[in-house]
């Protein structure tokens, strides 16, 4: 049986062409540490890595290269920023649709959270009400994970600046699935996973800051970073602020590679193909019966759909699906009890579908079938 993998909100699959070669490359030829040493496969693997920075900035509209911070993935990154600003007793405003990436760390830190409602019709319900003077940050999902709505950031990110609060975007479900411009996004910081979207192996990932919170964020962990090594002290300038310790260099070759393609293909021309997809998948689901889609609200989609299926356990439709049509699909909560229950769809849960740049009409089709045969 053919595999169909409808699970790239998960993470990406295949990978971009010429991200596996890259690791190969890297591990087999050169094998070397970053900013520690200056002979020649050195150099070349430190050249790679800083090539990276560029590509992401290009893809990013992001103009410092040097506050481009390579972590293993979105949830350090939200971990670095929240640990770094949240304290006791503060207040942040969040989305209806967090992931526990950021759910979590707010929990654990003892702050309080307003929650930012969407009308019906895709526009966020009074947020300005929701500032207080003890509102440290707004940190927001860009897209959720579960229901692929795009949150209409525009709308946050002035009364941020208005009322001198940090904006954290968690762009895990939007980077390299549509184009995301840094200085039409007015944001503060930008999580972006490499493994999702962009395409590179899992263990990558980053966030872009600006060159105020680069300034006021603590980094998390300390340690060496090849650079100012006769002090005690971590150096405060980027991106070693933030980079101790000897980076995923295999996984950012990897990641390099997979920018490269993104460059090449257009991030652009990948949106409108899982747009084109998503709406073939969602106006097929709608039209079968036993099943409901979830439609949440905000100003677009990406390829993520959930379904809910009338008379049959989550799990149990999404083991069916795997064994009886190889359709790989996602079941339950996703790490996001908050946008489940936004949409009533706790305890159960739903079957998450998930397209990405490689997916074929053809398993858009083949998913529909299975979906009705087993409804
Ligand atoms: N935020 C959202 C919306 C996600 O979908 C995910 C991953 O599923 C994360 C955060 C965590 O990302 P990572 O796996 O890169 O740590």
């Amino acid at each position: 049986m053919e595999r169909i993998y409808l699970d790239n909100a998960a993470t990406s699959f295949p990978k971009a062409p010429g991200t596996a070669d890259a690791m190969f490359r890297f591990l087999t030829e050169n094998g070397c540490n970053v900013n520690r040493s200056s002979y020649e496969t050195a150099a070349l693997a430190e050249d790679v890595v800083l090539d990276t920075r560029h590509l992401l900035c290009r893809l990013f509209h992001f103009p410092l290269p040097s506050h481009v911070i390579f972590t293993p993935g979105v949830t350090f990154s939200l971990n670095t920023i929240l640990r770094g600003l949240l304290r006791p007793g503060g207040h942040c405003i969040v989305s209806g649709f967090e992931h526990n990436a950021v759910m979590r760390p707010l929990t654990s830190l003892g702050v309080s959270w307003s929650v930012a409602k969407l009308n019906p019709d895709g526009h966020f319900d009074n947020p300005e009400s929701l500032f207080r003077p003890n509102t440290q940050l707004v940190v927001m999902t860009h897209a959720s994970n579960v229901f692929g709505n795009v949150l209409p950031i525009s709308e946050i990110a002035p009364l941020c600046r208005k009322n001198d609060v940090p904006l954290v975007l968690d762009c895990a479900q939007t980077a390299g699935h549509i184009s995301l411009d840094w200085k039409k996004l007015d944001v503060d910081a930008l999580c972006f996973p490499g493994h999702k979207g962009l395409l590179g192996p899992q263990g990558t990932g980053g966030m872009l800051l600006s060159p105020a919170l680069a300034k006021e964020l603590p980094p998390l962990i300390e340690g060496g970073t090849g650079s100012v090594s006769d002090r005690l002290e971590t150096p405060d300038f980027m991106p070693d602020k933030f980079e101790a310790g000897t980076p995923n260099i295999p996984g950012l070759w990897g990641l390099h590679a997979a920018a490269e393609f993104l460059l090449q293909t257009g991030v652009d021309s990948i949106a409108a193909y899982e747009s084109s997809l998503t709406q073939e998948l969602i106006e097929g689901l709608a039209e079968i019966p036993g099943i409901s889609v979830l439609k949440a609200p905000g100003m677009g989609q990406v390829g993520v759909v959930s379904v809910v299926f009338h008379r049959l356990d989550m799990a149990q439709a999404a083991w069916q699906l795997e064994q009886e049509f190889g359709i790989q699909t996602r079941c339950g909560i996703h790490c996001a009890p908050l946008a489940h229950q936004t949409m009533g769809t706790a305890p159960a849960g739903t079957v998450r579908f998930s397209v990405g740049y490689a997916t074929t009409r053809k398993e858009i089709n083949t998913a529909l079938l299975a979906v009705k045969a087993i409804a």
